[in-house]
This record gives C-alpha cells, structure tokens and sequence, in this order.
C-alpha cells in the first residue's frame, strides 16, 4: 500500500533556538496525537539537519534536506552533497522545488542527476513538479508537468524509480494563500499517476505517493486529501507552527 505523508519545508527561516523550540513542540505534539500510518517528515534547513535527527530518535518523524548538490565531493563551495546527508542519517531530500528552480535556475537535467545522487546513496527524493499560472492560464499545466516528470524522472529504472515520491505543487498556490481546488489537485493527481503507470506499469503507480503543495494549512488538508490519488502534503508556511502542522497531520483521519 502507498505511504501518506506530510513534510513540512522549513524554507529559509528559524534561528537556532526558534528551530530548537519548534523540533520541540512537533515531537511533543505528534506523541499525543493520533496519525496512524502517516509518515511525517520535517525539513529544516542543512544548519539544524543534525539537530532534527537528534529530535527525531523516537521516530515521532523523519528528517530530509531541503537541496543537494549531485556531485559526491569537491571544490563546490557552499553546497552540500548526498554522502554529507546520509553521514547525518538523513532519509530524504526535496528535489526540484520552485524556488530553487527559479532562483537557482536549476533546470531538469540537473535535477535529473540529483535524484540519481539522492537515490544513489539511500536518500528518498520528494521531486516537486507544477506549473506557474501562466502555464495553467493558457491550460498548459498537464503539459509542463508531463515534460518535467519525462525529463528529470522517467529514465529512471523502475527500481529507482519506485522510491521517489512526487510532490505536485501548483506555482501559482506556494506561499500566496490561494491553494488548488480539491478538484484541480486530485485531477492534476490522476494524470500524474497515470503517466507513471504508462512508464512503469500499474503496480508501480499505485504505489507511488504523490504529495500536493500550495498554500495547505490545517482547514483545508482535509478536503484535498479526501482526494484518491492525493497521498498526503508537502507543507510550506504552515510547517512553521507546530500546532497547524500536527493537525495537518491528523487531516486524513478526518
Ligand atoms: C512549499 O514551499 O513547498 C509550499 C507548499 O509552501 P506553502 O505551503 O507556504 O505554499
């Protein structure tokens, strides 16, 4: 059966003492609360990896990055490899965010050979896809997610490939307030899932967990979760309060 999960992106914020604090009120929370079979991961930024694993000994959650850099070692000043992430006992890393996309101008080819690296060393990668709202203005959006799944993912073989997890996350809806519709995200959802079956196989897809992001907080997981093939969420802003994330957590049993 195909995992739910929720992670929380931490982005670029917290202090050391604020990210202490937060580690805190999320183990503390998730101990008492009731999420079976969710997996939940949190992703901190790579200065406070080591100090979420050491939260996270109870296995109340997972840790993963938020970005890797496909080479194992070398003259890379400022970045930090796969091997680095594993060495902290890290299971899973963000590929292909938007904003590393269009800050960072990573294009699918190099994300292609992130998720090698990620894969390569035992690292799950959370590959984000989705389109900017032009691209969904112009009703585009099964198009560019088609074109970025082909072209970072689908030489995987099926091996590899049955680890990833994707997280389908709308541009348009990071971080602005205006989530997709329970409707749009469960449609964009199927059409992902059938692409891997065209790729892989059935067996493959329905066991591939896809995440929506976009503007998801604890009053509407549980409607887009109700959705069949929306697996879970990947959490941006609302990852940063610990109460909203843990009741996104609880969203599926709702
Ligand atoms: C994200 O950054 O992955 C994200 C979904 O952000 P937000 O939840 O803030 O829209």
């Amino acid at each position: 059966m195909r995992k739910k999960i929720v992670a929380g992106n931490w982005k670029m914020n917290k202090t050391f003492k604020d990210a202490e604090t937060l580690l805190y009120d999320i183990s503390d929370l998730l101990a008492e609360s009731e999420h079976p079979g969710v997996i939940v991961i949190v992703c901190p930024p790579s200065v406070y990896l080591e100090l979420a694993v050491d939260f996270a000994y109870e296995e109340q959650f997972r840790v993963g990055a938020q970005n890797l850099h496909p080479d194992d070692f070398g003259a890379f000043t400022g970045e930090i490899s796969a091997p680095m992430l594993k060495s902290l006992e890290v299971d899973y890393c963000i590929i292909g965010h938007s904003e590393r996309r269009q800050y960072y101008n990573e294009t699918d080819d190099l994300l292609a050979r992130k998720v090698k690296s990620a894969l390569n060393h035992d690292i799950i990668p959370i590959f984000c896809c989705g389109e900017r709202l032009p691209e969904r203005q112009q009703n585009k959006q099964f198009d560019v997610v088609k074109n970025q799944l082909r072209e970072a993912l689908f030489d995987l073989d099926e091996e590899y490939f049955s680890r990833v997890v994707i997280a389908y996350e709308p541009v348009w809806a990071i971080g602005t307030g205006e989530n997709a519709t329970p409707v749009q995200a469960q449609e964009m959802h199927a059409f992902i899932r059938k692409l891997i079956s065209e790729r892989y196989g059935a067996e493959t897809a329905s066991e591939t967990s896809i995440l929506y992001g976009g503007s998801c907080n604890a009053k509407n997981a549980p409607s887009l979760f109700a959705g069949v093939d929306v697996d879970g969420g990947l959490i941006g802003g609302a990852s940063l309060d610990a109460k909203e994330f843990v009741k996104i957590v609880e969203s599926f049993t709702m």
